[in-house]
């Protein structure tokens, strides 16, 4: 992970700091004389609030700017004429400098203003160009301070193309269609797991959550979209961003796992819990989904602007019993597949499911690590059957009692019962083209002595060969690999 931190001019930086001590005890000592020297507008509190310093970190799927305050701020975002800028207000807020001005060069902002306006200090962050934008708020530990953070999130589609979206979602959820966003696990430079023939996760996700999306909007009953249709890079904090963008009425992300133990197989669902993991399989199986959390710095904890009001305790709580729920119907559905295994849902602490608004769920649809679970999941039969019986899932929860008369259900009628075995090979990575060489090992051979006589890397005639010490380890009568793949 690359990032540049900017931060406010070093010598204003430290300026503010020490001036913002003085002026403290000056306010509070002013406040108890009743002197008037404070700016009426911002007198109201006891605990002057401070806009005391701000950062801007160029992450890999979105820039973001931090905003550190002494107090939680009370934030209010204003409407320009202009939509490239992005405006929030501090509402009785003071900050230290006259103004502050900071460009960025960067292909989404190129500068960020901060300025006291009458009754606030003001934020207005100029865009180069319309993105999806978030603003989250936390408290940091290290620095002993409130945050508020607006991310601007790389494109990986046209902005109208976006807007179309949103649009289009308002127009069903007028009719009453119910709205799921179905989420690929992974994607773009996070792979997720991968199996020893050749399986990665991020591909059999995408080509899972397609299905799965296709089945339920054949139906018509429920609307479903994708939160990437294609190999991209997205935070967990952007999925559980355009879940709640899109109002959707469920959330599901769709990841295969993977296991030390080979033999562990089948199809499972997790929930958020609200404390303690189920078990500890389950704990360790969040730490690894979440770990794509941190190559976004989203920090555990932080709570997103616009869903927080509403994600009182009381809805949080809401949310989990309707994720047992939804969970439940799932697998019920693919319990029916006799040939494929699937286990009682789960709960443990997955950042994909943190903030979100609606009903939530994590699929984790088989083992990549186990030869069963990949040979079934490659049959075509196989395939079909558990995305229709997830769809019908889905539906059943969304839309209940309309199910039954769905092409999809009548599909899985018609076919013959599943349990095609594919036989599998362990993957044989690309470079087809590429002539393969053997030497058989003799008496008194090294590994250089083999490089020099081929005439190659020494380095690589090891990495082929999956050797890590030069200094031997080859017994005659070995089989090397010269050159083409092992
Ligand atoms: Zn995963």
């Amino acid at each position: 992970m690359l990032k540049q931190v900017k931060r406010i001019k070093q010598n204003k930086l430290q300026a503010a700091g020490v001036l913002y001590f003085v002026l403290l005890t000056a306010f509070i000592s002013a406040l108890l004389l009743g002197n008037a020297l404070i700016n009426p507008a911002f007198a109201a509190s006891s605990h002057p609030l401070f806009l005391l310093d701000c950062k801007i970190l160029f992450l890999s799927d979105s820039v973001k700017t931090v905003f550190y305050f002494n107090q939680q701020p009370h934030i209010t975002p204003v409407e320009s004429n202009n939509r490239l800028e992005f405006i929030l207000d501090f509402p009785r807020c003071d900050f230290l400098l006259k103004t502050y001005k900071e460009s960025v060069k960067d292909e989404l902002i190129n500068g960020v203003l901060i300025f006291k306006t009458e009754r606030a200090t003001r934020i207005l962050i100029r865009q180069l160009q319309m993105t999806q934008t978030r603003i989250m708020q936390g408290y940091d530990k290290a620095r002993k301070n409130f945050y508020v953070s607006v991310l601007f999130y790389r494109p990986y589609e046209r902005y109208s193309k976006y807007e179309a979206r949103l649009s289009e979602i308002n127009e069903y959820k007028k009719r009453g269609v119910p709205i799921v966003l179905i989420d690929a696990g992974h994607g773009g430079k996070d792979p997720g797991a991968k199996s020893v023939y050749g399986d990665i996760e991020k591909n059999l996700n995408l080509k899972f959550a397609r299905r799965i999306t296709n089945n339920i909007n054949s139906t018509g009953l429920c609307r479903a979209y994708l939160s990437r249709a294609g190999d991209q890079f997205l935070s967990l904090g952007r999925r559980v961003f355009l879940a709640n963008q899109y109002g959707a009425d469920a959330f599901i992300s769709i990841h295969f796992n993977a296991n030390k133990s080979k033999k562990v197989r089948g199809f499972e669902i997790y929930y958020l819990s609200s404390g303690t993991a189920s078990d500890k399989a389950s704990e360790i199986l969040a730490n690894i989904e979440n770990s794509a959390e941190f190559i976004d710095e989203n920090i555990a904890g932080e709570q997103d602007y616009q869903v927080q009001s509403i994600l009182l305790d009381l809805k949080e709580k809401e949310n989990i019993k309707e994720s047992a729920i939804l969970s439940t119907i799932i697998i019920d559905q693919v319990s029916k597949i006799e040939a494929y295994p699937s286990s009682p849902p789960k709960q443990a602490n997955f950042a994909v499911l943190r903030n979100l608004n609606m009903p939530s769920i994590l699929i984790e649809a088989g083992y990549l690590s186990n030869h069963d679970d990949i040979s079934f999941l490659r049959s075509g039969f196989n395939f079909e059957e558990i995305c229709a019986r997830i769809a019908i899932g889905i539906i059943n929860y969304l839309s209940p009692g309309k199910s039954a008369d769905c092409s999809i259900v009548k599909n899985i009628a018609a076919k013959p019962p599943a349990a095609e075995k594919i036989p599998l090979k362990a993957a044989k990575p690309a470079a087809k083209n590429i002539k393969k060489i053997e030497y058989i090992v003799k008496k008194g051979d090294t590994l250089s002595k083999i490089a020099k006589k081929f005439n190659i890397n020494l380095k690589k005639l090891m990495d082929i060969n999956n050797k890590t010490t030069a200094g031997g380890v080859i017994f005659p009568g070995e089989v090397l690999v010269i050159s083409g793949e092992r």
